[in-house]
């Protein structure tokens, strides 16, 4: 696949490293700022000040559709791909390759740039703000990270071509770490420019391979998604490296520990004290925590209020964490006094023994009570009142007597596959800089 599409903050190199690979590879260079420009008859920034930003987006978005397909090197604007449609324009059939740099050297190289500034703040802020919004997606899509700067752009391009947009792999190392996890694997695994996968212990029961790979055929992302088994945490990223892989999603019993093995773990991460979600680019770790964004979405309509969680777990703490963040008052109630004592400490909220008499416009079980069929409702039934809303974590089985009870009371009821099924999102949408939308997922997971 000749298909090269370079991405990264102004002043990474795109322009430059781009035309010498397509000088090398003797293939088309499209640079989107330099096809808009001529589109318009107007240099960028005088689209940015006669039409303004938002036209600009627009001339970029009708530029990225009409690339021709085949072999070509892509340069294109540092905000192109934050546009989801050219994202998943440009993703298809092509590699993806981020270039960075270290921010003064950034801002040392866009001295004398005509290009119009995006924010009122100075040129070296601005990269640090821009860095702060574009990495992540960035960081998502690419299939090869390469730092430009102690390279020259004949270095940089000549890298890009020898690793034909794939991560370095020792084939030795691959075989052993495959061997090791005793998995049925594809064949040409070696080959593959993208492998994630699901890591904890256990890990066979996940439906996220069956998610990952098909939304990968859609959306031609050119992956597989594998079940990661592992001992511990350092295990788990052990094989993510033998393996060479880019991303990992991670189940219990190691997202506690695995924020240690991460080299930057993100603000909710470290707030939760948990990480679910590794991403690796250029040999950094990158940790994220979606669990709370899965317990924020279904409800995000509610704000304010009093919020009961029952538990005092990782999927407690990612609640407390999520319904702070809608601003209710919580309060935890846990088996264990003490756990919930100090959960509470930590976020700064009360903690109580479940009884009758606590208030609470939600509710939230975050206790894997409800799992077994015989299981009661971890709730009292007074808390049951019409204008409750009850959102239940358990998610095998999709129907719990938590919700049934709460059902019949008249509250309204959300189940934890919603949770499953938002964090999915949102987790997908970080590991391959693709938004699959909520609909899409739910449908492949139905
Ligand atoms: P965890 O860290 O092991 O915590 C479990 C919590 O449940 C602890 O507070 C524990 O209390 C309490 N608990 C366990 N058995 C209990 C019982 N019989 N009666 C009362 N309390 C009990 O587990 P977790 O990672 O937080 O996960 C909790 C549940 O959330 C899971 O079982 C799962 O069903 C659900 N979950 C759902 C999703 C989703 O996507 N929908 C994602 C993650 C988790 P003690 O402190 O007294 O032991």
């Amino acid at each position: 696949m000749e298909r090269y599409v370079l991405i990264g903050l102004r002043g990474s190199g795109k322009s430059a490293i781009g035309r010498r690979m397509a000088e090398k590879l003797q293939i088309p260079l499209y640079d989107t700022d330099a096809l808009i420009e001529k589109r318009a008859g107007q240099s960028i920034p005088e689209i940015f000040s006669d039409l303004g930003e938002e036209v600009f987006r627009q001339m970029e978005r009708e530029a990225i559709a009409s690339l021709p397909d085949g072999p070509a090197v892509i340069a294109t604007g540092g905000g192109a791909v934050m546009d989801p449609h050219n994202a998943q324009t440009l993703r298809r059939k092509a590699h993806i390759i981020l270039l960075t740099a270290d921010e003064e050297i950034l801002h040392s190289r866009i001295q004398g740039s005509s290009r119009p500034a995006l924010t009122h703040l100075s040129d070296l802020d601005e990269i640090r703000h821009l860095a702060g919004v574009r990495m992540p997606e960035f960081r998502g899509l690419a299939d090869l990270c390469i730092d430009t700067g102690s390279l020259r752009v004949d270095e940089a391009a000549a890298r890009i071509i020898h690793l034909n947009g794939m991560r370095r792999r020792n084939p030795e190392l691959f075989a052993e770490t495959l061997a090791a996890i005793n998995q049925d694997t594809p064949d040409n695994l070696i080959n593959c420019p993208l492998i994630f996968g699901i890591t904890g212990n256990p890990v066979s029961h996940s439906r996220s391979p069956h998610l990952y790979n098909a939304l990968f055929t859609e959306y031609a992302i050119p992956g597989r998604y594998l079940y990661l088994p592992a001992k511990t945490a350092e295990d788990a990223i052990r094989i993510m490296r033998g393996l060479g892989a880019k991303g990992l999603s991670v189940t219990i019993p190691f997202k506690e520990m695995m924020i240690s093995c991460i080299d930057e773990p993100d603000e909710d991460a470290l707030a939760i004290g948990a990480v679910n979600t590794v991403l690796s680019c250029d040999g950094r770790l990158y940790g994220h925590n979606t669990d709370w964004i899965g317990i924020r979405e279904p409800i995000r309509d509610l704000r304010g209020g009093d919020a009961l969680v029952v538990g005092a777990g990782g999927a407690a703490a990612a609640a407390v964490y999520a319904l702070q963040s809608l601003e209710m008052d919580v309060t935890i109630s846990n088996r264990t006094e003490k756990r919930g004592e100090v959960l509470a400490e930590r976020f700064g909220c009360r903690s109580a023994l479940l009884s009758s008499s606590i208030n609470a416009d939600l509710i939230v079980n975050a206790t894997p009570v409800g799992m077994k069929e015989r299981d009661n409702s971890p709730v009292p039934s007074e808390l049951l009142k019409p204008d409750t809303t009850i959102f239940d974590l358990v998610y095998t089985p999709p129907m719990t007597s938590l919700l049934r009870e709460a059902e019949a009371a008249g509250c309204r009821i959300i189940q934890g596959t919603e949770m499953f099924i938002h964090q999915a999102r949102a987790q997908f949408t970080i590991l391959t800089g693709i938004d699959p939308g909520i609909d899409r997922i739910r449908e492949v997971l139905s």
